[in-house]
């Protein structure tokens, strides 16, 4: 078992661009960092499901977050079919979290692909209702539901909530007695494991807010057992975001399947279902190498057999919570370059920072997790030299940066299309007004068309807010 600092940790995220190289030829695209469609058309414009960009820029504006719904419907499948595949028809089942990115839209791909959804807010909620998402194939996340997000859940029938706390327990077994309702819970652990990227820890106290660590989850289920009121289904944990290995897993798995056995034990009971969580890696940059799902789910089979085999308990239907790794890679953010800057660094080297029409209030991840992106210039080619580039946006924040090192062509210049891959989960749905700027707008793109699926904000949808 490894164990690592934090700052060690983070620094995987990307702190020092030794790694970074010119590439051969900048106008290339990386097919590990484009969603599928994506290509670059004989008049230099990207083209993403048979529509360029140049397209895209005219009739939509810029920023602009552009899906290919096509990629994003093909990694759902991919988790849907690779899960079925390893634990069985029914026995291995994915519920995208929708929290990485949701829209209505997404929810109708997501119910469409069989696949299980994810929601922590009564916002979440609403949005997947709106689109008609069965609510039974709803799991209701949060460390601090509100009264009333509980009370919608159990409204609206969703087919399980995840306990936090003992203070939720206390909450929702209250209301589940005054509705005569009799839902099904699963118990969130902290077992004790934080991976990020590459690296993990284990440690034997978790000083964070999620979950409850395993003594308190086995009074957790004595409770809800004790009670009968909540239909205890079994444990939940949920181990870290961007994890490339399955060895974090397996030290997860070790400890709440023992957790699992001992509460069967202790009750005479049997627990159906044990939720792994999510949080499996995407590519970035080309430093990250994902796991496909099918090895995934494969190296997950293996674990939770032998840890239940271990124990002599027959294996639980097995659940996934993947968010970014199916929304991730399918979006690209289209901007445009506004100034260009050549700054002076020690030693001689030129940086160019090249601002563009958004930044930190459509992609707050580069400032809140030092998160490393990719970006090529999307409206032509270039075969002026390739120079070190930073990709900021237009705030008043000098940490407004949305790529802190890229190679881009040296004659980059107001007026291109630049566009940064890898945008699709945590970028939308973590957007700010910051600077009163209005919030780009989510364009689906699919053979040969592309629509809005979220509308840009308005000035006027600012002000309309503003009602001193
Ligand atoms: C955030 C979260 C996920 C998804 O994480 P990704 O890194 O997007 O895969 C899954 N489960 C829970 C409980 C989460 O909080």
């Amino acid at each position: 078992m490894r164990a690592h600092e934090a700052g060690a940790i983070h620094g995987e995220y990307g702190h020092s661009p030794s790694w970074l190289r010119p590439p051969v030829d900048v106008n290339d695209l990386l097919p590990q960092l484009w969603a599928r469609t994506v290509r670059r058309g004989d008049d230099g414009y990207l083209q993403v499901g048979g529509v360029s960009v140049a397209a895209l820029a005219e009739e939509f504006g810029t920023p602009a977050y552009i899906v290919d719904e096509a990629d994003f419907r093909h990694r759902l499948a991919e988790f849907r079919d690779a899960f079925a595949e390893a634990f069985g028809p029914g026995s291995g089942q994915v519920y995208y979290a929708g929290k990485a990115f949701l829209c209505k839209a997404v929810a109708r791909w997501v119910a469409e692909a069989g696949v299980n959804l994810d929601v922590c807010t009564e916002g979440e909620l609403a949005v997947a209702l709106a689109a008609g998402f069965p609510a039974e194939r709803l799991t209701f996340h949060g460390n601090n539901k509100s009264g009333a997000e509980l009370a919608a859940a159990l409204r609206a029938g969703v087919g399980r909530i995840v306990l936090d706390s003992f203070d939720e327990i206390d909450r929702l077994t209250g209301l589940a007695r005054d509705t005569g309702s009799t839902p099904d819970v699963l118990i969130r652990t902290k077992v004790g494991v934080e991976a990020h990227t590459h690296e993990y820890i284990a440690t034997a106290h978790e000083d964070q807010k999620f979950g409850m660590s395993l003594p308190s989850a086995a009074e957790a289920a004595r409770r809800v057992i004790g009670d009968g009121v909540l239909r205890l289904r079994g444990l939940h944990s949920h181990i870290g975001s961007q994890i490339f290995d399955t060895t974090a897993f397996e030290v997860a798995a070790r400890r709440v399947i023992g957790l699992h056995q001992r509460i069967q034990a202790e009750h005479d009971v049997t627990l159906p279902q044990l939720c792994l969580g999510g949080g499996f890696g995407m590519a970035y940059t080309t430093q990250d190498d994902p796991a496909s799902p099918a090895a995934l789910a494969g190296e997950l089979r293996k674990i939770v057999d032998h840890e239940c085999a271990a124990l002599g308990i027959p294996v639980p239907v097995i659940s996934v919570e993947p968010g970014r790794a199916i929304c991730g890679p399918s979006t690209f953010t289209l901007y445009r370059v506004g100034t260009v800057k050549p700054v002076d660094l020690d030693g001689g080297r030129v940086r160019s920072y090249v601002s563009v029409d958004g930044g930190m209030s459509d992609n707050l991840r580069t400032a809140l997790y030092d998160a490393s992106y990719s970006a090529t210039l999307a409206s032509r080619t270039s075969d002026a030299a390739p120079v070190l580039a930073r990709i900021v946006g237009k705030h008043c924040e000098s940490g407004d940066i949305v790529v802190k090192d890229e190679f881009l062509p040296a004659d980059v210049t107001p007026g291109d299309l630049v566009a940064v891959p890898g945008t699709g989960a945590y970028c939308r749905s973590m957007a700010s007004n910051y600077n009163h700027v209005p919030r780009p707008p989510v364009i689906a793109v699919a053979d040969g068309r592309a629509r809005v699926v979220v509308r840009r904000e308005s000035v006027d949808d600012l002000l309309r807010l503003d009602v001193g």
